[in-house]
């Protein structure tokens, strides 16, 4: 028995012993009344999840539908009268299931192509090195893990690189589909086996620059890593979100804003992790002439198939508010938090009324430097796939990437759909 499936039937176990089928966690999620759930079950959908611990059958009616449109939002967390964590419970009932029912075969390695197509078009050689390439390992304070899926906005991972140099913080980098976190094998492909390999191995790469901090950009790892399967193996680092990071230094960066940002901008910020919105409030509060008109929150932890793409009725609801706020007179510039989030609400941009940035394009921009250029927004605005392979053509060959142009064509669209959930991860293009 692996140690990740060691670790697994010990959770599991728990939750069939803690969890009281009181149903509370149920009553109280957003996504129940939205999604046709029928909260007077509550108890018995508790019980149907909690069933696949022991070896239940595969869920059907609500608790199929509660469990797969988790969007991981945390509202039950403090609901829960024994102390339960219901969204971890949740992900591990996901993990369950996709042992008996895997939904998405082949999706790690679609998804690893997808990946590097859009970040080798996006980008000119030596920044296509610096996030792909696989640093010799050497002592450092921090690693900067960049996870897979975040290297498909490659300018926003940039951007983070350049602050982390404004703080002089010697760091290197692991990322790319070879060091993933494991959660697409074993949340969404059931192979437990694989995810114990995969997680395993990232973490030692971390273990190999014994670092003091692992900063992750991609909150998915983080909720994967630091919640779903904390503990799974002993490490001698923290573990954090690289907000929390530059948060702690604000002071420092402060003292570097040397360029105003004349905007009035909207923050797009997420419920699940309310704590990383507070830190991007944070670093952006600073900055000379900035004016943060709102934090907007939408439910689940991050936009895309991991988040709130899983409850579509409740994301659509809660999309359309935050739309029509940014499109009032007194906002400039729409801001997002995630890669998930950017990589959707770029295209919004070609409404005309507002700009899409993410914050660390203001904070790069408040240190004196220039932003990361932004081709994935500017690739989704064109909306014309050949105009986008006229231009894209030229750094995917220098990256070394050489495909029929017609079969790319046809690929182009649904890889770019990263954003558009469509109901069971099968499109390989799909963002967690
Ligand atoms: S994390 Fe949010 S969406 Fe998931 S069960 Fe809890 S309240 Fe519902
Ligand atoms: S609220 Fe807690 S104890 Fe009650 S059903 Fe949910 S997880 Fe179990
Ligand atoms: S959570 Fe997603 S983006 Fe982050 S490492 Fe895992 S698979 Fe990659």
């Amino acid at each position: 028995m692996t140690s990740l499936e060691a670790y697994l039937n010990q959770a599991n176990t728990a939750y069939l012993d803690d969890c009281t089928r009181c149903g509370k966690c149920v009553e109280v999620c957003p996504v129940t009344p939205v999604a046709g759930i029928d909260a007077n079950r509550s108890s018995e959908i508790v019980d149907e999840i909690v069933g696949l611990f022991d070896g239940g059958p595969p869920l059907g009616g609500d608790s199929k539908i509660w469990a797969h449109q988790c969007n991981g939002c945390g509202v039950c967390i403090p609901a829960c009268p024994e102390d339960i964590n219901p969204r971890r419970m949740l992900m591990l009932a996901n993990t369950s299931e996709s042992q008996v029912v895997s939904e998405t075969p082949q999706l790690f390695r679609k998804m690893a192509r997808a990946i590097r197509i859009m970040a080798a078009m996006q980008l000119a050689p030596p920044e296509f090195q610096k996030l792909t390439r696989n640093p010799r390992a050497r002592d450092v304070p921090v690693v900067f893990y960049l996870g897979c899926n975040p290297i498909r906005t490659p300018h926003l991972l940039l951007n983070a690189m350049t602050i982390l140099d404004a703080l002089e913080i010697d760091y290197e980098t692991v990322g790319g589909p070879g060091a993933c976190c494991g959660i697409i094998h074993s949340k969404w492909e059931g192979e437990i086996d694989k995810a114990d390999r995969v997680s395993d191995g990232t973490l030692t790469r971390f273990e190999d620059f014994t670092p003091e901090h692992v900063l992750s950009w991609c909150p998915s790892c983080v909720l994967h890593l630091g919640e779903t399967i904390d503990g799974y193996r002993d490490t001698s680092f923290n573990f954090d979100h690289i907000t929390q990071f530059m948060a702690d230094r604000v002071l420092q960066l402060r003292d570097r804003f040397v360029r105003p940002v004349d905007l009035r901008v909207l923050l797009h910020i997420h419920d699940g992790m309310p704590e990383i919105g507070q830190n991007v409030v944070q670093l952006l509060a600073d900055i000379p002439g900035l004016t943060i008109v709102e934090a907007l929150s939408e439910p689940g932890y991050t936009c895309g198939g991991s988040g709130a793409d899983r409850s579509p009725e409740l994301k659509k609801i809660k999309r359309d508010e935050t739309i029509a706020r940014a499109e009032a007179d007194d906002v400039d510039a729409l801001v997002t938090l995630f890669h998930g989030c950017h990589g959707q609400l770029a295209k919004e941009e070609g409404r005309g009324k507002f700009e899409v940035l993410n914050w660390t394009d203001l904070v790069v921009e408040a240190l004196g430097e220039t932003p990361h250029a932004d081709m994935n927004k500017r690739y989704r605005l064109q909306q014309d796939w050949d105009m986008v392979l006229d231009e894209g053509e030229i750094y995917l060959k220098s990256n070394g990437v050489n495909m029929d142009r017609e079969w790319l064509k046809g690929l182009l669209p649904d890889i770019f759909a990263q954003s558009e959930f469509k109901g069971g991860l099968e499109s390989f293009g799909t963002s967690n």
